[in-house]
């Protein structure tokens, strides 16, 4: 299984991410990427392959920007090239998600999306959720990044872990989860920090919040906002993790 980490903070995201993928590496992948958001633009590389793959095209071309996700790629649909590793963008490249899980509706999805003149260029079922969001975010809809997530996962069947960052509103990465794949937040002084994994983040922080399944989070520098998928209020409490981290390591 394959995994997600996001950071938004005063740190760089780039090495961050890069390290705490590495730590996600003992779940299996086939191909990693990341974007970031640096002045208002949004940034990104993948590749197949292992991370040290993805960090030696980052040392020729890197990502700068305080805000970032990243994703390891374990192939559902489509085979394991650069062009269909994540992160996944809309048509103007404007926005980016990453995705654990699969999207069962996703050629019916893809139809529509198609019909109403989006380009697709991946042949992942993970490609459709970066373009339903660029179809409610040119809608409109109130309450920003995080409604468009909500209204267009409310049209997806299937199971993901799910991350967002959008140019539009480059304070913020929107996180969703549903089915399956895990995922929880960090909250450390420089930042908060996404993962599908608490080990992988151990490194950067203790205060750990669980998202839940079929729950929604945007993720802000001042904290985290949780809610079900269709926005009801969630008040989750902060976990504190004790456990050292050489036991969360492989060899542990
Ligand atoms: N189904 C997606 C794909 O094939 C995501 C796979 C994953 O969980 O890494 O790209």
């Amino acid at each position: 299984m394959c995994g997600i980490v996001g950071y938004l903070g005063q740190q760089q995201a780039q090495g961050i991410l890069l390290d705490c993928l590495g730590r996600l590496e003992y779940r299996g992948y086939d191909s990693a990427g990341m974007a970031t958001i640096d002045a208002g633009k949004l940034g990104r590389q993948r590749c197949a392959g292992k991370s040290a793959a993805l960090q030696s095209l980052l040392d020729r071309h890197p990502l700068a920007g305080g805000i970032g996700i990243a994703h390891t790629r374990w192939a559902t649909h489509g085979r394991p090239t650069d062009n269909n590793s994540h992160p996944h963008t809309d048509c103007t490249g404007a926005l980016a998600i990453v995705h654990n899980g699969i999207i069962e509706n996703y050629s019916e999805l893809k139809e529509l999306m198609e019909d109403d003149g989006h380009r697709f260029v991946s042949q992942t079922d993970s490609e459709v959720i970066a373009h339903l969001i660029e179809s409610k975010l040119a809608a409109n809809v109130e309450g920003g990044l995080k409604a468009a997530v909500m209204e267009a996962l409310s049209a997806v069947q299937g199971t993901y872990a799910l991350a967002v960052i959008s140019q539009q509103q480059a304070d913020k990465i929107v996180v969703a989860r549903s089915g399956g794949p895990p995922l929880v937040i960090g909250h450390a002084e420089d930042g908060l920090y996404i993962s599908s994994d608490i080990t992988a983040i151990l490194h950067y922080t203790r205060d750990i919040q669980i998202l839940e399944d079929n729950e929604i989070a945007e993720i802000r520098r001042d904290g985290a906002s949780i809610t079900l998928l269709d926005g009801t209020p969630v008040d989750r409490a902060k976990i504190q993790i004790a456990w050292k981290q050489n036991a969360a390591d492989r060899n542990g």
